[in-house]
């Protein structure tokens, strides 16, 4: 069996191309000190205004010396301190040695700097162990990590929490930034109950909100939280022109498929347009993608499962554009040998959830167990996708797969 088995349904890899063909990054910016500029895009390449470190600096406590007096392996009076911000200011007499800790300016003329460990004080000065010794040692020099001037930073990085220390050591305080997308997003559902409620019969909790939150939080957008929407239509006209006031992207979840009770695709088709619906993909199928006015759309399926993976493998990539990340990455393929066996059939793309460890320097990649697509345990359980390809049918223990390991957004 091939894809045709799954005839209407479109490869996951053209529905992705469609999606990202439209979207235009947001160019508007704003100033942001460095300390709230964690998660925003940079709308600007980031110069280093000054040399890192600023200074010859020692990079240890010790003496700091010049090579060639302490190549006459004599002791040397100590002619005063370089503390960390108390750089030594007097006359360096020849034959001397200067006190030096880490952090603080080298004095002008010296060559090294000897560790403590091999210094001893005696009553005619410092005695070094060590009398020959590499210039420049244990000496930082001025510019060692950034030189005034260098790029540390481009235009369409999303600022990590390993940038914003980088950038502090330049000295800058503020950045310019692009605006977050902003994300309205409901749930959509007779059923669906907020948490701290009693359920009645038929009833359940709604839990996607709760998926697709801290998903949008993890993109680096601004989440709009519209509730959950019961599954009338009138309410979800209403709903979907007041999402689309206020969001640059409305995500809904559930009402999406073909029963009686699915408006979304209708509703989307009347007062909006649709782009694309139902996906060769599993979980994930009656994704459906389009526009809302000058928003965007994208309908989850209502299954828990579906709706976190549809925003992970779909609308990740489209957000990380329209939010001018244009250094996102999709996640990496991996081969990886299974340790179980894992059920398919042909027709669509499947995205599995699976445990991976690494043997013996090979990645090895078992099965979470239950896979419907209601079932989040396999989710939660999982830390990779197992991703099978649509030809692909049931695999043995031993079979080569592709994984890909989960991204910091599922974290
Ligand atoms: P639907 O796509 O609306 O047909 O829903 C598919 C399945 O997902 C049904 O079993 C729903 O009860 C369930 N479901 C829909 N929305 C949610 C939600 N927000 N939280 C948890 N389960 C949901
Ligand atoms: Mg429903």
């Amino acid at each position: 069996m091939g894809c045709c088995d799954a005839p209407g349904l479109m490869p996951l890899e053209e529905a992705l191309e469609k999606m990202l063909a439209g979207i235009k990054p947001i160019q508007s910016t704003l100033q942001l000190p460095l300390a709230e500029a964690i998660g925003f895009v940079l709308a600007e390449d980031i110069l280093s205004p000054i040399n890192v470190p600023p200074f010859d600096n020692s990079a240890m406590d010790g003496y700091a010396v010049r090579i060639n007096e302490l190549a006459q392996n004599q002791p040397l009076p100590v002619a005063g301190k370089s503390f960390a911000g108390q750089p030594f200011e007097g006359e360096w007499s020849p034959m001397t040695c200067v006190r030096i800790m880490t952090g603080a300016q080298v004095p002008q003329g010296c060559d090294a700097v000897i560790m403590q460990e091999q210094a001893t004080i005696t009553e005619d000065g410092v005695v070094f162990c060590q009398t020959q010794v590499k210039p420049n040692c244990n000496i930082r020099p001025v510019g060692d990590d950034i030189h005034q001037g260098d790029i540390v930073l481009t235009k369409g990085a999303r600022l990590t929490a390993r940038d914003i220390p980088m950038i502090a050591t330049l000295g800058v305080s503020h950045l310019t930034v692009f605006r977050k997308p902003k994300i309205a997003f409901f749930s959509t559902g007779d059923e669906l109950k907020p948490l701290g409620t009693q359920l009645k019969a038929g009833e359940i909790y709604d839990s996607n909100r709760y998926g697709i939150k801290p998903l949008i939080i993890n993109f680096g957008c601004e989440p709009i939280d519209l509730g959950i929407i019961p599954d009338c239509p009138k309410t979800l006209k209403e709903t979907f022109e007041k999402a689309q006031s206020l969001a640059d992207v409305v995500v809904t979840s559930g009402g999406v498929s073909v029963g009686e009770a699915d408006f979304t695709k209708d509703i989307l088709d009347e007062v909006g347009q649709i782009g694309f619906w139902k996906l060769a993909i599993k979980p994930g199928k009656p994704f459906a993608f389009g526009s809302l006015g000058d928003a965007w759309f994208c309908g989850l399926p209502g299954n828990p499962v579906s709706a976190v993976l549809t925003m992970y493998v779909l609308v990740q990539p489209m957000i990380a554009k329209l939010a001018g990340h244009t250094q996102w990455k999709a996640p990496e393929s991996i081969p990886a040998i299974t340790r179980t066996a894992f059920k398919k059939v042909p027709g669509r793309t499947d995205y599995q959830r699976g445990i991976y460890s690494i043997e013996n320097g090979q990645f090895v990649v078992e099965t979470t167990g239950n896979q419907s697509s209601g079932a989040f345990r396999s989710m939660s359980l999982a830390n990779c996708f197992v991703v099978l390809e649509r030809e692909r049918g049931s695999i043995e223990v031993g079979e080569t797969v592709s994984i890909q390991l989960f991204n910091s957004t599922l974290y």
